[in-house]
C-alpha cells in the first residue's frame, strides 16, 4: 500500500507532496487468530450489488477442510447479517448458529458433532455499504454512484464472511451481479457477462492463490483506458467522464512494469492489469493483485495543472504498487508481523525502478529528502525496532513512518554491501522458492546469505531489532588511519537506557594519495582503527557516510568546516543534501549551535543544485518550527531572502526551454519561500499574477506553479476571491484541482475567512480524505495555530464522523506546538477517554516527546538563534559562508 501525506507533515508545511506511509485497519489478538478448526481451500462469493442502494446481498460457497471432529468453526464475518450458515457434506447438512465476537471473529456451531472430513460451508448474507472509504463502500462522484473495497488489513471480513487472515491464500472466484448500466471489475479477468431483466452478472476467473485483503471490487458507470505495451491486457479504469485525465498514466505506466519484469526476471505474474481510479480512497494507493486502486488524485491528471511533483510521485506509486504484485502478492507474508517487509521492500523498490525509467524526476533524492524526516523520529527514545510482534490494535500504527522508510534504507545499505546482481539474484530466488506461496523474513534473509556467501542475517538483524539510529564518530589520526566509534544517536541530554551496537556496512570517502578514493567494510564492533588504503599521513577530510547508510556522523569540528565550507567542491549533490541533514541533527544532539547552523544554511545560498536548495527549505522549515516565534517572524523574513535569494535569481521563475525537472519541482516551493515566509513583495506579486493568468485560461501558466500561485494569491486576497475558489472547488473536474483550492482556501489571512474555510472542510462537499487541507495551511501561519487547534477540540466528535478512521489517531498533531503549556493542553484533551481512539495513545507519546524536544532546544539555543537572525535583520551579520569553525568540540 502507498500511502497518502497526513497530519505528520504539519510541522513541515513545505513537504507539499510528502508521503507517509500507514496500513490501514487493526489487527487481530494473537488470542483471535482463526483456530484452524476449518481450513478453506476454495472459496466462491457472489454479491448483487447496485451502488445506488445503500445495502447489498450475497452469498459464499467455501471448500474447507476440518481436520478433526468438531462442533463448532471459527470464521470471519463483521457486523452483517448472516441470514442462513449450512454446512454440507458426506449426505448430510449441518446448519449452523453463529455469535460475533471481537473484530468479526465468529463461531458457528452445530447441534451435533461433525466428523473430520472436506465439506461445503454455504452462507447467505445481508450488509450496508460502508460510507467511509473502508470495506466494500458506496462512493458518489459527479452525480453517480459506486461501489469499490479497501480491505488491507483486516477489512474484507466487513464485505463478507471469510478467513481473514493472509496466511489463507486460496483461490477465489468472484460473481459480482449489478445494474445492466454498470460495469464490473475484479483481480481477474471476466469469464462471462449476461444480462437478464436489467441484472448484468459478471462471471470472473477464479484467482490465483490469494490472501483476502487483496481482493479487489469495483462498480459503476466505470469507463476504460487502455495501456500499450504490456506483456498482458491492461486498462485505467476511471469514474465516468474521466477518461481524458487518465493519459499520462496511460504512458508512464507500461515502461515502469517493463523494468520490474525485468529486475525480477519472470513475466508479471498475473493474467490482467487495471489500475482503478477510485473518487474517496483513504490510502495513497493499495496492490490488489491484477486490480490496483488509486486515490483519483493520485492517477487522474490534467495536464494544464500536473506539476512535476505530481508526474514523480505517480512513478514512485505506480512502481510501489506493482512491485507489490511480486513481493507480497505472488509471495506474502505469513503474518502482519513482516508487513514491515511488505512495504519496506516495495518502497525501496520503488525509488530505484522510478529512477531508473524516469531518471530526470529524482525519485531517488525524494527519498533521500523523505529519509530525513525518518530519521528524525527514529533518534528519539520513543522510537520501537523495526521487526515486533503486532498482537493487537493498539500499536498498529506505531512508528508506521520510521518502519517503512527504515526497513527501506535498511535494503538499500544492505544492497549496497552485498553488490545490486547479488542481492537481485537473491530476490529472484526467494520467489521462485516461495511463488503462490507464504513465507517469513528469515526465508528472505537465507537467501541473501546463501546468495552472498556470507552472514547477511546477523549484521541486518541490528538494524531490525535495535530501536533507534547509530551515531558514528570519527577521528582522523596519524598514520591514514579513522578511529570509528558508535553509539546510538539522541537528542541533547538524553542518555540511552542500554549499550547497543550494529553492524554498519559503512563506505567513507577521503583524498587519498592519487585522488579522492572510497573503502567499504563492516563496523560491528564499538570502536574500530581503520587503516584508510593508499594513506600514511593523515587525511585532509573524510565522508563519513559516502554510501547512504542509515546512520548518523559526527567529525572534528575541523574536518566539519572543512567539508562545510568546500562542500561544492568535495561533496557530490547526495553527500550535499545528507550533510545538510546531517548538520541539523547535530543541532538537536546538542553538538552544532543553533546560530552555527543558520550561518552553515546560509552557506549554502549559492549551490547550484535545485536539490540541494530544496533540502536547504526543508531545514528552514525546521528553524521556523523550533525558533520563530511572532517577534522573529521579521528577522527571519530577511534571513530566508539572504538564504533563497541568490536561487530565485538563478532559477526565476518562469520555466526556460530545455530545464531539468529537479528546477521545476523546486521553483514552486522556492517561490512559496520566498513570498510568504520571505515576504517578499516581488515574488508574492508575481505569484498573484500567475493565479490571475491561470483564472483566466487554465492553459495559461506553468503547470508546475498553479498549486502555489493559488495558495499564495489568498495571502492578500477577499471574500470574493474565496468565494471565486469555493465556486471553482465545487464545480472542479479534475482530482487535482481539489486539494489546490482547498489549500488556498485554508491560505486567506482574514481571520474570519480562515474561520468559514475550516467550517467549509467539516461540510458536505469536502471528502473525508480532503478534510485537513484546510487546516494544514492554516496551520502554517502561527497566528492560526491556536484558533485552529481549538476548532479541532471543539468539533472533534464531526471531525471523527468525517474523516477515515485510520487517519483518527493522527488528529492530535494538529495540537502539536513548541510550548509546554499547548502541549499539557493537548495531552489533556486527546488522552481523556471520551476523546482518544485506538492508537491515538501512541501518536500523543510521540507528540508530547517532540514538543517536550524543541520546547528544550529552544530554551538552550533560542536565545543565540534570535541575536542572530536580529542582526541578519538589522543588515548585520549573517552573510558570511559556513562558518563552521565556530562549531564547539564534539562531547
Ligand atoms: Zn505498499
Amino acid at each position: 500500500m502507498t500511502p497518502p501525506r497526513l497530519l505528520r507533515r504539519f510541522c513541515l508545511l513545505t513537504a507539499m507532496l510528502a508521503v507517509l506511509v500507514l496500513p490501514c485497519a487493526g489487527f487481530a489478538d494473537e488470542a483471535e487468530r482463526l483456530p484452524g478448526d476449518a481450513v478453506p481451500t476454495f472459496q466462491a462469493i457472489t454479491l448483487s450489488l447496485d451502488a445506488g442502494k445503500m445495502d447489498y446481498t450475497g452469498n459464499t460457497r467455501v471448500l474447507v477442510h476440518i481436520p478433526k471432529a468438531t462442533k463448532t468453526i471459527h470464521f470471519h464475518a463483521q457486523e452483517m447479517k448472516l441470514t442462513s450458515v449450512v454446512l454440507k457434506g458426506k449426505g448430510k447438512s449441518w446448519p449452523l448458529a453463529t455469535s460475533e465476537g471481537k473484530w468479526g471473529f465468529t463461531t458457528a456451531t452445530a447441534a451435533s458433532q461433525i466428523p473430520a472430513g472436506s465439506y461445503t460451508l454455504e452462507i447467505e448474507f445481508s450488509n450496508d455499504f460502508d460510507k467511509r472509504a473502508t470495506s466494500l463502500y458506496r462512493v458518489e462522484s459527479g452525480g453517480n454512484a459506486y461501489t469499490f473495497t479497501q480491505f488491507e488489513a483486516i477489512d474484507a471480513r466487513g464485505a463478507f464472511p471469510c478467513w481473514d487472515e493472509p496466511a489463507y491464500k486460496i483461490p477465489y472466484q468472484v460473481t459480482l451481479k449489478v445494474p445492466a448500466a454498470h460495469e464490473a471489475v475484479s483481480n481477474t479477468p471476466v469469464m462471462s457477462s449476461t444480462t437478464v431483466k436489467g441484472v448484468k452478472t459478471v462471471v470472473f476467473e477464479k484467482t490465483e492463490p490469494t490472501p483476502s485483503y487483496l481482493l479487489c471490487i469495483a462498480t459503476g458507470p466505470l469507463e476504460y483506458v487502455p495501456m500499450q505495451g504490456m506483456s498482458i491486457p491492461a486498462r485505467i479504469v476511471v469514474p465516468k467522464g474521466s477518461t481524458a485525465l487518465a493519459q499520462t498514466a496511460a504512458t508512464m505506466t507500461p515502461p515502469l512494469l517493463k523494468a520490474l519484469e525485468e529486475y525480477f526476471g519472470r513475466p508479471y505474474p498475473y493474467k490482467k492489469l487495471d489500475l482503478i481510479a477510485v473518487p474517496e480512497f483513504s490510502p495513497g494507493a493499495m496492490e490488489n493483485p491484477g486490480a490496483i486502486t488509486f486515490g483519483d488524485r493520485f492517477i487522474l491528471f490534467d495536464p494544464k495543472t500536473m506539476s512535476t511533483a505530481r508526474k514523480r510521485l505517480y512513478a514512485i506509486f505506480a512502481a510501489h504498487e506493482m512491485a507489490h504484485q511480486w513481493f507480497g502478492d505472488l509471495v506474502t507474508m505469513k503474518w502482519w508481523d513482516d508487513l514491515w517487509l511488505n512495504e519496506s521492500f516495495a518502497d525501496w523498490m520503488s525509488y530505484r525502478i522510478a529512477d531508473k525509467v524516469y531518471p530526470e524526476l529524482g525519485a531517488s533524492e525524494y527519498e533521500l529528502q523523505h529519509l530525513g524526516s525518518v530519521m528524525a523520529e527514529d533518534s528519539r527514545l520513543s522510537t520501537h525496532a523495526i521487526r515486533q510482534p503486532v498482537t493487537n490494535v493498539d500499536n498498529l500504527f506505531e512508528g508506521i513512518d520510521v518502519t517503512y522508510g527504515k526497513g527501506s534504507a535498511t535494503i538499500a545499505m544492505f544492497e549496497r554491501w552485498m553488490g545490486a546482481d547479488t542481492f537481485r539474484t537473491a530476490i529472484r530466488a526467494y520467489l521462485k522458492k516461495y511463488e503462490w506461496k507464504n513465507a517469513v523474513a528469515d526465508d528472505l534473509w537465507n537467501e541473501l546469505s546463501a546468495a552472498a556467501g556470507k552472514d547477511v542475517k546477523t549484521p541486518m538483524a541490528t538494524f531490525l531489532d535495535l530501536p533507534g539510529i547509530p551515531l558514528v564518530r570519527a577521528e582522523l589520526l596519524d598514520g591514514g588511519k579513522v578511529k570509528l566509534t558508535q553509539k546510538r544517536f539522541l537528542g541533547y541530554g538524553v542518555t540511552a537506557p542500554t549499550e547497543q551496537v550494529w553492524g554498519i556496512p559503512m563506505t567513507v570517502r577521503y583524498p587519498g594519495a592519487s585522488g579522492v578514493q572510497t573503502q567499504s567494510f563492516l563496523l560491528d564492533q564499538p570502536t574500530a582503527a581503520i587503516q584508510l588504503a593508499g594513506l600514511t599521513t593523515k587525511a585532509a577530510w573524510i565522508d563519513v557516510n559516502a554510501g547512504g547508510g542509515y546512520y548518523r556522523t559526527s567529525v572534528d569540528p575541523a574536518v566539519l568546516a572543512t567539508l562545510s565550507s568546500r562542500a561544492q567542491e568535495i561533496l557530490s549533490t547526495t553527500e550535499r543534501i545528507r550533510f545538510i541533514s546531517n548538520i541539523g541533527a547535530l543541532v538537536l544532539a546538542g553538538e552544532v549551535k543553533g546560530d552555527d547552523y543558520l550561518r552553515t544554511l546560509q552557506g549554502f545560498s549559492n549551490d547550484p543544485r535545485p536539490e540541494v536548495m530544496n533540502t536547504v527549505i526543508g531545514s528552514l522549515a525546521q528553524v521556523k518550527a523550533a525558533f520563530v516565534t511572532t517577534d522573529l517572524e521579521t528577522p527571519f523574513s530577511v534571513y530566508v531572502r539572504q538564504v533563497l535569494g541568490p536561487a530565485a535569481q538563478r532559477f526565476g521563475w518562469d520555466r526556460k526551454n530545455g530545464e531539468e525537472e529537479e528546477v521545476s519541482i523546486l521553483r514552486p516551493i522556492l517561490m512559496d519561500w520566498m513570498a510568504d515566509e520571505g515576504r517578499d513583495d516581488a515574488a508574492l506579486t508575481r505569484a498573484e499574477q500567475f493565479a490571475q493568468s491561470f483564472r483566466a485560461d487554465r492553459g495559461s501558466i506553468d503547470p508546475s506553479m498553479v498549486n502555489v500561485a493559488l495558495r499564495l494569491s489568498a495571502i492578500r486576497g477577499k471574500a470574493d476571491l474565496f468565494d471565486e475558489y469555493q465556486k471553482r472547488f465545487e464545480q472542479a473536474t479534475a482530482p487535482t484541482d481539489r486539494d489546490p483550492l482547498l489549500a488556498a482556501m485554508g491560505s486567506f489571512r482574514d481571520p474570519a475567512l480562515r474561520d468559514r474555510a475550516l467550517a467549509y472542510s467539516l461540510g458536505p462537499t469536502v471528502r473525508p480524505h480532503e478534510v485537513f487541507e484546510v487546516a494544514q495551511n492554516a496551520l502554517g501561519r502561527l497566528e492560526n495555530r491556536d484558533a485552529v487547534a481549538a476548532w479541532a477540540q471543539q468539533n472533534h466528535k464531526a471531525i471523527l464522523d468525517k474523516i477515515p478512521p485510520v487517519y483518527a489517531p493522527f488528529l492530535v498533531y494538529v495540537s502539536s506546538a513548541c510550548e509546554q503549556p499547548k502541549l499539557d493542553q493537548a495531552y489533556a484533551f486527546y488522552s481523556a477517554p471520551e476523546h482518544t481512539v485506538p492508537g491515538m495513545d501512541v501518536e500523543l507519546k510521540k507528540m508530547m516527546e517532540t514538543g517536550g524536544d524543541c520546547v528544550k532546544l529552544r530554551a538552550r539555543e533560542g536565545p543565540a538563534v534570535a541575536r542572530y537572525l536580529m542582526q541578519v535583520g538589522q543588515g548585520s551579520g549573517g552573510t558570511a559562508p559556513a562558518a563552521a569553525s565556530r562549531v564547539p568540540q564534539p562531547k
